[in-house]
């Protein structure tokens, strides 16, 4: 008889953030997935995996993977057309022909872009559930399958979200086109969450299944309840306020704008992350602040969209915890994240510093929150480094010429502002070793199957 004994994992750093401190010499020994022993002031050993400096990696609470194949594909101007035309034409064709093998192919591509950005863990807000005409799959989870796939290929932590997507519009229309593919009612939608679940044996212990009603727009009342009551557990994620149609279009039908009307209307508890909430009145961002909830913030996206700044500043006033998503995957990069969240607050308030309430280093208040909001979005305890937490870790290189001159109360003013991603070395998603040299261990193979993926795509569309 065999016994089988992990061998724990040891990582020795010069430097790293320790809850809130900078500490020096540190190592951590991990097993399990998680964080057993931490060390201060050690030399390092023969068995240590050795980095520079060692942060606490975020998790990105926000992604639908398959738009990644579409970025660059909607950045013209069709004239006499609205802005937003380009991009759902591009992505109901995309919808038409996207086979299970090339939704695979792209969600492993972004896992592993998401990792070596520094990313250890991703909330998958998946919405794409049928074949083109609609009819259900042989298995009704063939495509949260694939992505569970990609995230056994990639190590990455996997938060799923089987989004239940009903109607086409407040006023409970129809779904047509390329909205076909997304259609469940709420029974076949719990009976899709339970084949998730049942499947999260294949997957490592860190990896979950919660929900995701996609939006006030596209689910009802009734619906929302019955959904809430037999899911009593488990993160909970909605899109909200994202684009002013549509909280015109709420506030017409529910006599309330869609943040207000949630927060009165339902236990919006601490497993909640409401995506975007954008658009919202100083009454709505201050009871959304106090509600325990995280903001689900995707500044790139909601750039590339042309959504709108979010309310910082009256948000962090009244403890309001957020995290960052790449959510469309336009552009997958954890600096450039953190870095528009604070110069799209910046533009419009014409002021410097912003996100900080009181005073502070910036990067430290936008990376920390974003790494202890993420964690908490996901449901997954991690967001700092401490023993018994998950190792979701991070290295960075600090001999690189953007970090080279700065002391370690700057580095994250550095990382946020200044440096690119190439100055992360490492990433462990629960432990698992997934980026070392700033390279997915798995990349060539994860990039050829995606260049095959996407070409088979676009010679069908
Ligand atoms: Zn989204």
């Amino acid at each position: 008889m065999s016994i089988h004994k992990e061998t724990p994992m040891k990582i020795h750093a010069k430097t790293a953030l320790v809850g809130q401190n900078w500490v020096q010499n540190i190592r951590l020994t991990c097993a399990g997935g998680r964080i057993i022993k931490i060390e201060t002031d050690v030399m390092t050993e023969a068995t240590d995996n050795k980095v520079d400096t060692l942060l606490p990696s975020l998790g990105n609470l926000h992604s639908h993977t398959f738009q990644r194949a579409m970025a660059g594909m909607t950045e013209f101007r069709a004239k006499g057309r609205e802005s937003f035309w380009t991009w759902r034409d591009l992505m109901y064709r995309f919808l038409g022909h996207l086979s299970p093998e090339q939704y695979e192919a792209i969600a492993a591509l972004v896992f592993m872009e998401m990792q070596e950005a520094g990313y250890a863990s991703v909330g998958e807000f998946h919405y794409v559930h049928h074949q083109p005409d609609g009819t259900v799959y042989d298995s009704l989870s063939e495509l949260s399958d694939r992505v569970f796939a990609a995230a056994v290929e990639t190590g990455i932590g996997l938060t799923h979200l089987p989004v239940l997507y009903t109607y086409g519009g407040v006023n409970q229309e129809a779904l047509a086109g390329g909205q076909l593919r997304f259609s469940n009612d709420v029974d076949r939608f719990l009976t899709l969450v339970d084949g998730c679940k049942g499947n999260l044996d294949g997957l490592p212990d860190d990896a979950q299944v919660g929900i995701a009603p996609h939006s006030l727009r596209a689910t009802s009342p009734a619906d929302l309840t019955h959904v809430l009551n037999a899911t009593p557990d488990g993160p909970v994620h909605i899109h909200i306020s994202e684009q002013l149609k549509e909280v015109a279009d709420v506030e017409a039908k529910l006599g309330q704008r869609p943040v207000a009307w949630l927060l009165e209307n339902f236990d919006v508890t601490d497993r909640w992350c409401l995506i975007h909430a954008t658009h919202m009145t100083r009454e709505e961002t201050i009871a959304m602040a106090k509600s325990g909830v995280v903001a689900g913030l995707c500044p790139i996206t909601e750039a590339n969209l042309g959504d709108g700044p979010f309310n910082g500043p009256t948000y962090l006033k009244h403890g309001g915890a957020f995290g960052v998503g790449s959510d469309s995957n336009i552009r997958i990069s954890l600096t450039e994240e953190l870095r528009l969240l604070e110069y799209s607050q910046r533009l419009r308030d014409m002021a410097r510093n912003v996100l900080v309430d009181g005073e502070g280093s910036v990067g430290h208040t936008l990376y920390t929150g974003a790494a202890s909001g993420g964690a908490q979005a996901l449901g997954r305890d991690a967001g700092t480094i401490a023993v018994g937490k998950l190792a979701d870790l991070v290295a960075v290189d600090r001999s690189n010429p953007t970090l080279c001159a700065l002391r370690d109360d700057q580095l994250l003013d550095g990382i946020c502002f200044a440096a690119s991603d190439d100055v992360i070395t490492d990433t462990w998603s629960a432990g698992r070793h997934m980026v070392q040299s700033g390279r997915h261990v798995s990349r060539d193979a994860i990039v050829a199957k995606y260049r095959r993926a996407i070409n088979e795509l676009l010679e069908t569309i």
